[in-house]
């Protein structure tokens, strides 16, 4: 593998391309204009994500405001006076911290780091959630080393009676856990479907 690739799932990346980035530099206009109601002309962005509110801080310090699903989210307007170039960095409306870019998303405007850390922990959807649950139910019962203890294509119906263990808890266990496969499948199969199509999920059944 050369150096500096990465292969596998880096959740930052993964989301940041399905959004619209807004460059610093579409602001830089904003550092000399008159204060007062603006709007970014760009084709991508709703109509939330494009008006804004120039106003300045009694330091001199510009910034703007978008009103997105009736929040406000304020964007500060930042030179960088120690180097020569006089970059132009916006703020961050979740950390605060200086970007030179940020993403547009449904309510609201980010930086990579913040939307990140939003749909990682947003990201476990509630069929992921409940296969969680059938493993740990199941290695409670047949222990961590059960061959097919996190295989969901293998149902436990048939999987034997810890020696342990009386019958009348095994099957109470058992049940509750095959009652769980149940909900599993038909939340499991729409997601393939959102995911891959139907075309994929006909194409395996046959
Ligand atoms: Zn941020």
């Amino acid at each position: 593998m050369p150096k500096g690739h990465h292969y596998g799932r880096t959740q930052t990346r993964a989301y940041t391309t399905e959004y619209h980035r807004i460059h610093a530099n579409v602001f830089k206009p904003l550092l000399t204009t008159p204060l007062g109601s603006y709007s970014i002309s760009s084709e991508f962005l709703s109509d939330n994500h494009r008006k804004l509110i120039l106003k300045e801080n009694e330091n001199g310090v510009r910034y703007v405001i978008f009103t997105i699903n009736e929040k406000p989210h304020q964007i500060a307007l930042k030179r960088d006076n120690r180097s020569a170039s006089n970059k132009l960095y916006i703020t961050c409306p979740y950390c605060h911290k200086q970007r030179q870019s940020l993403y547009a998303i449904k309510y609201a405007y980010g930086c990579r780091q913040c939307i990140g850390l939003h749909y990682a922990s947003q990201s476990e959807r509630p069929n992921e959630r409940l296969m969680r649950r059938i493993r740990k139910l199941r290695k409670e019962l047949w222990g961590y080393d059960w061959p097919d203890v996190n295989n969901m294509f293998e149902q436990v119906a048939y999987w034997p009676k810890p020696k342990w263990m009386r019958w009348k808890t095994f099957e109470q266990k058992r049940n509750k856990i095959t009652e769980l496969e149940k909900q599993y499948w038909p939340m499991a199969v729409a997601q393939m479907d959102t995911m891959f199509g139907k075309h994929f999920i006909s194409e395996h059944q046959n």
